[in-house]
Formats: structure tokens, C-alpha cells, sequence
């Protein structure tokens, strides 16, 4: 029996009866473009490939794309400033935006993630972990219903049905750790760790967007129920504490990654 998406043109294992993700990338580099293009369109999805922040908001105006990556450095406006042109646009703070930076001093990447950004990738980058970075961020915010099932055969499909069935249970997996948020609880291989209502505020904010850098005041915004009456230190002595206990359970790892002067985010690894 002959497959008709084998003959569309599009990847082999794409439906076309199912709607494909539009994704807006803006990049002015044109090799950078288009490894991103054949990454993109490989994985089933449609890129729209801007080379201007000008081009980019036509673009974005005309049709919501269903995530938009952004890179740093264009001509005609800096990456940062097309993030707020774009989210002020109709539906624009909808759509998950994913920087692309060649300056990866992490000052950077904390610029671009304090502005609300989800999530930013260095360059150089390979076209697998960005299309699979695509996938996390799509999945996360919950547009991946559409299209979760096109790519049977890649690994990073297997993988992301695999963390879809877990999120259907309310229980975010990283790594070795398992947040059970309905239970409160937090499972470190396997083993239920007892940890401090801050310990697990930390842990779980963390753990919600694995790799994402949170700055000390972000995270005692979040986790702390009066962030004006506590100092960055105080996250510095939770940190500490929760990391004593993950050591508990396995000496030779620590899921958690300082950045020294920035803040923590969690092990991607
Ligand atoms: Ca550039």
C-alpha cells in the first residue's frame, strides 16, 4: 500500500490530514536559516523564515504561528525588542518565543528570560536539540494536541509521548527526578525526598522548566509567600539544604546547576 505523505513532499512519517505547527524563525544568517528550515520541516513542521524583525512582524500579524524563535542579533532591531513588538500584537502573548543567541555570556540569557521568553538556545546549537527544545516548549504550553502523534519513528517523538502520558498523570519527570505535584512530592530515583515547604518550592519551580535559568529574586518571588522580607541569601541557605538532601540519596549527583552571580536552574541532562 503506498503512503500519499511519502509523495507530499513533506517528511515520511507526516499525516497530512493533520495540521502542521506553523513556526516563525527570525534569522538574518542565511545558513543558520536554513539548517533551522530542513531541521524544522523534517520534524513535521512548517517554518516561516523571516530574515528581518520588520519581515518577522508582517509575518506574525498576518498568521499566529504556534511558536516563534527569535534570534538576537538582526539588522534591523535587536531580538529582545521583536520579543515586545510581537507580544503586543493581537495574540502575541500566547505564542511561546524561543531566543537564539550567539553571546552566550549568561547575562544574555537571563535578559532574554526575564522579558518572559521560553526559553533560549546558544549558538552554536545542533538542529536536533532545537527541534526537540521546539517540542518541550509546545508541549508545555499544551499546542501540541494537534500534532503529537505525526513523527512515530524519531526518538525525541518517543520521548515526548512518553512525557505526555506522565503529564496525564499530573507528575513532571527530569532526569531522575519526579515532581508529583497533586501529592506535594518530590521523588529522587525513585525515593520520596522529605523536604521543607521552601525546599520544595524551589525544587518544584525548577523543575517545572528544566534548564531554565531563574535569578535569585525571581525564584523568591515565586516561592516565597513575602519575598520583601527575605534576601537572596536566604535562597543560597535553601539550596543548600535541598542539595544535602539529594545528596542523600546519590552522592555523585547534583541536578542542580549554579550560575555563579545569575542564579540556579536545573540539569537538562
Ligand atoms: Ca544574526
Amino acid at each position: 500500500m503506498s503512503d500519499p505523505a511519502l509523495n507530499s513532499g513533506f517528511g515520511p512519517n507526516v499525516n497530512p490530514d493533520i495540521p502542521r505547527p506553523i513556526i516563525l524563525v527570525v534569522e538574518d544568517e542565511a545558513g543558520i536559516a536554513e539548517t533551522i528550515h530542513y531541521a524544522l520541516s523534517s520534524d513535521g513542521f512548517v517554518p516561516e523564515v523571516c530574515a528581518t524583525a520588520r519581515q518577522a512582524i508582517e509575518c506574525f500579524a498576518a498568521q499566529l504561528p504556534a511558536l516563534a524563535i527569535l534570534d538576537v542579533g538582526l539588522p534591523d532591531m535587536n531580538g529582545f525588542e521583536l520579543f515586545r513588538h510581537l507580544q503586543d500584537l493581537p495574540g502575541g502573548k500566547q505564542v511561546p518565543m524561543l531566543f537564539l543567541t550567539a553571546r552566550s555570556s549568561e547575562i544574555d540569557r537571563v535578559v532574554g528570560l526575564e522579558l518572559g521568553a521560553d526559553d533560549y538556545i546558544a549558538k552554536p546549537f545542533s538542529p536536533r536539540e532545537l527541534v526537540a527544545r521546539v517540542r518541550v516548549i509546545l508541549r508545555r504550553s499544551q499546542r501540541h494536541t494537534t500534532f503529537s502523534g505525526e513523527v512515530k519513528n524519531s526518538e525525541i517523538t518517543k520521548q515526548a509521548s512518553k512525557a505526555i502520558e506522565t503529564e496525564a498523570k499530573n507528575l513532571i519527570q527530569c532526569g531522575a527526578l519526579q515532581l508529583d505535584e497533586e501529592r506535594r512530592l518530590i521523588r529522587f530515583h525513585t525515593q520520596a525526598l522529605e523536604l521543607s515547604r521552601y525546599e520544595y518550592g524551589l525544587l518544584a519551580t525548577l523543575m517545572r522548566r528544566p534548564g531554565r535559568v531563574f535569578s535569585r529574586d525571581e525564584l523568591l518571588e515565586r516561592v516565597w509567600d513575602d519575598p520583601g522580607e527575605s534576601f537572596d541569601r536566604t535562597v543560597d541557605a535553601h539550596i543548600k539544604t535541598l542539595r544535602a538532601k539529594l545528596r542523600a540519596v546519590r552522592e555523585d549527583e547534583d541536578p542542580i546547576r549554579t550560575l555563579r552571580g545569575v542564579g540556579y536552574a536545573l540539569r537538562e541532562d
